[in-house]
């Protein structure tokens, strides 16, 4: 009877890693007090697995920021700019690296395949020179985690200053030898097991990229030798290739498959055959979502894993790490019953895969498998999940397409004639400074200790405060500032049906950042307008344009818990609905200009490139239903928060917009290529010209010259100047001389040209 865990959270059920970092990092306490909080979770962590039974234990997988960084640190790789001289990495260097210091940036930070975790980006070249520099403290009889070489290498890119094409994967034979030590070292601590995180394996690699797996395993087979050897994928079925390279490797003796994401592995294994003699970790139990496992199911496919690979090779295990679904499901006191009885968290994740492991050995919980059954019955039956109408009105979708009627340039004439904008229209993206004042009322609302009228003067007030700005800095089309929204997910997800929040479900983002996503649990619809109030009051302030303000359904999607009763698009064409009616009321409320915020539509995109045409299509397809049906005159814009748009450039032509908003303030030359190159664009365009990100204050010359060579590749007419993204998170003694100059760059531009 054998199970395992690929990893578990490290924040803490309440986040107390966050806390204990911050306060580290604010001088508040010591290096030592930190310590202490880490060794401490990381000692309840494992009791917690070791009580419910789990066999084989992660260990090494807690991290004070990130692993991929805990493994440059242990190679010794630290970029020559944080000065580090050898000898152990203590946190000054090690959080220099994460966070950057008073002299020196961060190193990069990039999302972790497709979760919304960010991974601090090796930086190597020919020059990097690696040592063994770091260990961490070990559990006695756990399986010690390591991002595997090849991981890791791929995931890397060449240090500044060293080519593009810089061959990374030839530093294979340079990394080995620390990994060699490392191995060394653990099995002289009495390891007995051994896993290498080797996530890579699940995305299309070539030939070249496979072969490297086969000589890093095969050149550390000798230092692995006596240990068993686990390899972990996660995160999408594994090509049949990969599998094949993989399943041959001598040196290794157990696999580890999400079969969640990777359902197709599945057949894989069924028709390809498993190596004898070796184990399958079997990822049954999801580790991306919320939800119970629905335990007789998995037992099922189990059950046929194990005629398969044999009765003692087969361990039950999670899809990936517990890092990417919530902590502990105890601590949620606003969810009701019926709804946490259809959830589980990584402390109960961690429950349910060791109830699967002893009932494959004979010894079923009877009464626990029982509650588990009767737990979906009540899920797949509820009527708060499911609502024949919007059932319906999603399901009428598929197949048919939605784009409104007349093109972009002839929309964009009736659009001016009623607008009248200036060329170079300056706007801003929505959110204005978020002060403390206003965090305090909305808490006070929400903790009802203030009524709904005194919130909606105090909101009131901002906004027109927000207004008079604007127009004082003669910004053409103007924005409400989102005085009312916590989190632009979040406030929608509230006034929809079928959301549900939780309290304490975190997960970890970056560093000691977590995200609180919502969890859609049923058919989604809007029982009210949801904006309309505030946009209008806001529009009657101003005789300008007023951008009334929404987040898209694919963002909204990406940026939830989604339900797995049904497949991710169904859901996003429900929400796409309920935005279109919002939509529809605003334009109906005399909004002329609306905003659909899809910050998130890039960030779905599947691992695999054979599964991104559908992605995109379903994608793109739910924005054009949310404002199919708006008149020509009505100007929909879209804004995205992220420049790296190259490769899916059709598929955002494809949406529609009549305007896009999009961050480029970091790097002008890639979004300005896709143009140069002769893509054909006519709809208007804002590239962010300053990074929001940052406190600096661009000057009026700096950004005319970023407005300036913008116009080399697109048509003066369609350019609008902005920022790159939201203003929420700056101060007003920032946003003020930033916007003050953006419109003196704007109004200089208009008088050269
Ligand atoms: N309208 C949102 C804001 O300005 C957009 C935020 C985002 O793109 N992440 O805050
Ligand atoms: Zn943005």
């Amino acid at each position: 009877m054998a199970s395992h865990i690929v990893g578990y959270p490290r924040m803490g059920p309440k986040r107390e890693l966050k806390f204990a970092l911050e306060s580290f990092w604010d001088g508040k306490s010591s290096a030592e007090d930190l310590e202490k909080v880490a060794t401490d979770l990381r000692a309840s962590i494992w009791k917690q697995m070791a009580d419910a039974g789990i066999k084989y234990i992660p260990s090494n997988t807690f991290s004070y920021y990130d692993q991929v960084l805990d493994s440059t640190a242990m190679l010794g790789a630290v970029p020559e700019r944080y000065s580090w001289t050898g000898g152990e990495i203590g946190f000054s260097t090690y959080f220099s690296m994460a966070r950057g210091n008073a002299t020196v940036p961060a190193m990069e930070m990039t999302k972790w395949f497709d979760t919304n975790y960010h991974f601090i980006v090796p930086e190597l070249g020919p020059n990097t020179k690696f040592s063994y520099s770091s260990h961490k403290a070990l559990g006695v009889d756990t399986v010690p985690v390591l991002v595997g070489p090849v991981s890791y290498l791929l995931l890397s890119k060449p240090a500044k200053g060293v080519e593009k094409s810089f061959a990374l994967l030839s530093l294979l034979s340079s990394i080995l030898p620390v990994y060699k030590e490392v191995i060394a070292e653990l099995k002289a601590a009495g390891a007995t097991w051994i896993q290498f995180d080797e996530p890579t394996l699940v995305l299309d690699l070539d030939s070249h990229q496979l072969a490297a797996f086969s000589a890093a395993y095969t050149e550390l087979e000798s230092a692995l030798s006596g240990l068993n050897v686990l390899i972990e994928t996660y995160f999408a079925d594994i090509p049949a290739e990969s599998y094949k390279t993989l399943t041959s490797l001598n040196s290794v003796t157990a696999y580890g498959f999400d079969l969640i994401r990777g359902a197709k592995t599945l057949d894989l294994i069924k028709s390809a055959g498993f190596p004898s003699g070796k184990y399958l970790f079997a990822g049954v139990v999801d580790g991306r979502n919320i939800w119970a496992d629905d335990l007789a199911a998995s037992l099922t496919t189990l059950e046929s894993l194990e005629a398969i690979v044999g009765k003692d090779k087969l361990v039950v295990s999670t899809s990936c790490s517990l890092m990417h679904t919530a902590v502990d499901l105890v601590n949620e006191t606003k969810l009701d019953s019926e709804i946490k009885s259809w959830l589980a968290f990584a402390a109960q994740k961690v429950v349910e895969v060791n109830a699967l492991a002893k009932a494959l050995a004979g010894q079923k919980d009877e009464a626990y498998f029982a509650a588990n059954s009767a737990a979906q019955a009540s899920r797949r039956t509820s009527p708060r999940v499911t609502n024949e109408e919007v059932q319906k009105a999603a399901a009428a979708l598929r197949g048919s397409d939605h784009r409104r009627a007349t093109n972009v340039s002839t929309r964009l004439d009736a659009q001016q004639k009623k607008l009248n904008l200036p060329v170079l229209p300056t706007t801003t993206i929505g959110s204005f400074p978020q002060t403390v004042e206003l965090r305090r009322v909305r808490r006070e609302y929400k903790a009802k200790k203030i009524s709904e009228e005194e919130y909606i003067s105090a909101i009131k007030e901002e906004i027109s405060k927000v207004v008079k700005i604007q127009e004082e800095l003669d910004i053409d089309v103007l924005v409400h500032g989102e005085p009312e929204r916590n989190d632009m997910v979040e406030y929608f997800g509230e006034q929809l049906s079928g959301f549900a929040f939780t309290a304490n479900g975190w997960v970890q983002s970056y560093g000691s950042r977590c995200v609180k996503p919502p969890i859609i649990y049923g058919d989604v619809s809007r029982p009210n307008p949801m904006t309309v109030f505030w946009s209008k009051m806001a529009q009657s302030m101003t005789s300008r344009p007023m951008k009334g303000m929404l987040t898209g359904p694919v963002t909204i999607l990406n940026w939830s818990f989604v339900r797995n009763d049904q497949p991710r698009f169904e859901t996003c064409y429900q929400i796409a609905l309920a935005i279109k009616k919002e939509v529809e009321d605003l334009e109906a409320g005399g909004i002329q200009v609306i905003q659909i915020d899809e910050a998130a539509l890039r960030e779905g995109l599947p691992l695999r490139k054979a599964e991104h045409a559908f992605y995109l299509d379903w994608a793109v397809h739910s924005f054009r239903i949310t404002n199919c049906g708006v008149q020509d005159t009505t100007q929909i814009h879209t804004h995205m928060c992220y420049s790296n748009f190259n490769d899916i450039i059709h598929s955002i032509i494809n949406m529609d917009a009549d305007v896009i908003t999009i961050e480029n303030s970091r790097s002008d030359e890639k979004l300005l290529s896709v143009f140069r190159e002769g893509v054909k664009y006519g709809a208007g365009i804002g590239p962010g010209v300053y990074d929001i990100h940052s406190p600096r204050i661009p000057s009026t010359e700096e950004i005319a010259d970023r407005v300036n060579k913008m116009l080399a590749v697109l048509d003066t007419n369609i350019l609008w100047v902005n920022p790159d993204c939201g203003l929420k998170t700056r101060k007003y003694n920032e946003v003020k001389p930033a916007l003050t100059n953006m419109v003196s760059a704007a109004k200089l531009i208009r008088t050269q040209l």
